[in-house]
């Protein structure tokens, strides 16, 4: 969308202060223009109208009608002012109570008619309706009876300012500037801009508001294509370092690992080490399943870099991923002269032996600004904060989704030489061949379509929290026929959150529950050392049961577990849960994974339940994404889908079409000089969402 058309500030709207439009500032809000494009996060339905004596208890709804009596009064104990109305349809009368609004008597005196959405409960017998959300029966209603909208909010801007404010920008005739030709929008059969918004902000009904919506994910996308399509012709002269492949030493190291390679494995590491011999920077993604184990094949690239003494940025998604690639990077590793550093927020360790050791961050940035070969992985903060990497030849990227934004940060971090670095991007979401192309036509890619050798499917039921003894006895079973069992806990300790599961909690629960079963406790908190006794007595069987964080979620191999409960399993994501999952189904017998609920929402139900039936980590991937977007009415909630704001999976269409018009723009005008609004806007920095 093009803000740069109404440099009018903010200030010019009736209602809005200085005080305000400092807040407003807080969420890039300075001109009216930049108010029109703030659109709504989702949006509530609250169009349905209930007579009033059809109204139940425990209701949430909208009623119309006249305001009979209100009075605002103390009451006398809780020192707390309340309003109380009665307010009257053509069916009945209701009584209505808010509290601290004392103002409400004079902004709504008897005889206003209303439109009142909110809660009816039972008080004293009779039917009241609590803090509803109100609105006077005016020209246009804004805050109820209609597709309300709901928007990004900062600390002292309401729901209902925000509503006001862009109405009267609208009402007072403010257009922007539309970048899209007339010819092309025509063509595609979208709205223009300022129509757009304008539907966007306050639908008639749920057409409307994605015909709206459409236009936005069209100018979102062409931007992204015109961008990537504009990068890529500055980036084609770009130059990466050349990382030798030495076919020995990369042998070595795949022969020192703790397994066979799969074919596919093979191949993607082939790939990628090839890649990276070359001058032209690569740009590829490693897709493949969960547990179909991607971060090795990461790993040999990462040897590869480092042996030939340049460094490396591996980045995860969150600080507690990233740990866990550097446990995983400190095993693999462990023996060899090279340098591994976790630097996340709260954790900044060094690899020595094997495990994770503190590290001063001073002596981390030290030396990487000194130009020493090292790896250091962390997460997205790596590249935005200034590290300083004068070698940095690879960066990877674990579970990003964004390998789009990835690309265009690389931009940013030439290196004094003028280098670019190599690219890998590793993603369990199946991202179709077709689509990825369209999105990035310089994308390689390589796929791992195979699971490691041996895994099976594992049985997977989900148990609400009073069928959760149904699994510790299916458990107590297995185990008294010699096999294993996982009991897995969100949190390490009870104080962690009020309400989850936590591991220690859990191992006082059971360790004396199993007659002639040893239980074992293992989580991230305990000294390394300790960690590593447990999970020995675990391997030998000593244990039986072992109970712990999701720190097993890598590197924990033991075919004779056959058992998992997850404990607060709706707590984790679904990738991450058929991740743990992968962790038993490794031996000879059959295994089983039991997910046990704390909550009852419907939509925790629905997600357990798809882990419960399928194995394809793809499938489940794609259904999580769907999951969170049907979450809310519009579906615009951020997604994370490379970082756009509208635009998501499902929209191949849109995603081809607006590829097409950008070829087609650039193909006439490759600078975009005859449409210099558009130009503005695709050269200026893009929205924050993006980086
Ligand atoms: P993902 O692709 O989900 O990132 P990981 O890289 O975490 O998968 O690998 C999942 C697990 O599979 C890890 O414990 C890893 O050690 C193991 N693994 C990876 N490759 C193989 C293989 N070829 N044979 C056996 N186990 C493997
Ligand atoms: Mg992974």
């Amino acid at each position: 969308m093009n803000a740069n058309a109404h440099r009018a500030p903010v200030t010019f709207l009736t209602g809005v202060g200085p005080i305000s439009a400092q807040r407003l500032v807080k969420l890039n809000i300075r001109t009216i223009a930049d108010l029109l494009c703030h659109v709504p996060l989702r949006y509530e339905d609250l169009r349905h109208l209930s007579a009033i004596a059809a109204l139940r208890d425990g209701e949430r709804t909208t009623i119309q009608g006249t305001i009979r009596s209100i009075a605002s009064r103390r009451t006398p104990r809780k020192r707390m002012v309340l309003t109380e109305a009665v307010v009257n349809d053509d069916s009945g009368a209701l009584s209505v109570v808010w509290f601290h609004k004392p103002y409400l008597d004079r902004t709504l005196p008897k005889g206003t008619r209303v439109v009142l959405s909110g809660r009816v409960a039972r008080s004293y017998g009779k039917l009241q309706m609590i803090a509803p959300a109100y609105e006077k029966i005016g020209a246009e209603l804004l805050h109820v009876g209609r597709l309300v909208p709901m928007y990004p909010l900062t600390h002292g801007i309401s729901q209902r300012q925000m509503r006001f404010w862009t109405a009267t920008a609208l009402r007072s005739g403010y257009e922007l500037d539309d970048p899209l030709p007339e010819p092309v929008r025509l063509e595609e059969r979208l709205l223009p801009l300022t129509a757009a918004v304008q539907r966007v902000h306050f639908p008639s009904d749920e057409q409307e508001r994605d015909r709206a919506l459409k236009r936005l994910k069209f100018d979102e996308l062409l931007h992204f294509h015109l961008r990537r399509i504009m990068g890529k012709r500055k980036e084609s002269a770009d130059r990466a370092p050349s990382i030798p492949f030495v076919a020995d030493a990369t042998k070595r190291f795949v022969r020192s690992l703790p397994f066979e390679l799969t074919a596919g494995q093979r191949a993607a590491a082939w790939d990628i080490v090839r890649d990276m011999t070359g001058e032209v920077p690569m740009r590829r993604l490693l897709q493949g399943d969960v547990g179909s184990g991607k971060t090795v094949v990461a790993a040999i690239a990462v040897e590869a870099a480092l042996r030939s003494k340049t460094q490396v940025a591996f980045m995860a998604p969150s600080q507690i991923l990233a740990e866990q690639h550097a446990r995983t990077f400190a095993a693999l590793f462990d023996g060899r002269r090279v340098n591994i550093f976790l630097r996340t927020q709260g954790l900044k360790k060094r690899a020595d032996r094997g495990r994770l050791h503190d590290v001063p961050a001073r002596e981390m940035d030290a030396l990487a600004a000194s130009g020493s070969p090292l790896c250091v992985i962390g997460t997205q903060a790596l590249l935005q904060k200034a590290l300083d990497l004068p070698a940095l030849a690879f960066v990877c990227v674990d579970e990003q989704h964004r390998f789009g934004v990835a690309q265009r940060q690389l931009l940013h971090h030439k290196r004094e030489d003028g280098m670019v670095p190599h690219l890998l991007s590793m993603t369990a979401t199946p991202i179709p061949r077709t689509l990825a192309l369209s999105l990035a036509a310089d994308l390689a890619i390589s796929t791992l379509k195979e699971l490691p050798r041996g895994r099976k499917s594992v049985a997977t039921t989900v148990l609400g929290p009073e069928q959760r003894m149904q699994a510790y006895a299916a458990v107590e079973r297995a185990c008294k026929a010699g096999q294993q069992a996982f009991v897995v806990a969100p949190l390490i300790d009870p104080s962690d959150r009020i309400g989850v599961a936590s591991a220690t909690e859990l191992f006082e629960e059971l360790r004396g529950g199993f007659a002639g079963l040893a239980v074992g406790l293992l989580h991230g908190g305990m000294p390394s050392k300790q960690q590593e006794r447990v999970l020995h007595a675990f391997a030998d069987n000593t244990l039986q049961i072992l109970i712990a964080t999701p720190v097993i979620e890598v590197g924990i191999d033991i075919p004779n577990a056959t058992m998992m409960v997850i404990e607060g399993a709706e707590r984790f994501g679904l990738a991450q849960l058929h991740q743990l999952r992968g962790r038993v189904g490794r031996g000879e017998e059959a295994s089983t994974c039991f997910l046990v609920s704390q909550s009852d929402s419907s939509l925790a139900w629905r997600r357990l339940s798809a882990v419960a039936r399928t194995q394809d980590g793809f499938a489940l991937a794609k259904l999580d994404l769907e999951l969170r977007g049907s979450g809310d009415l519009a579906g615009t909630e951020q997604s994370g889908f490379l970082g756009f704001r509208f635009a998501d999976l499902g929209d191949t269409g849109l995603i081809e079409r607006s590829r097409a018009v950008a070829e087609q723009l650039l193909s006439q005008d490759p600078d975009l000089h005859m449409l210099p609004l558009l130009q503005q806007s695709v050269t200026s920095s893009p929205p924050p969402h993006q980086e």
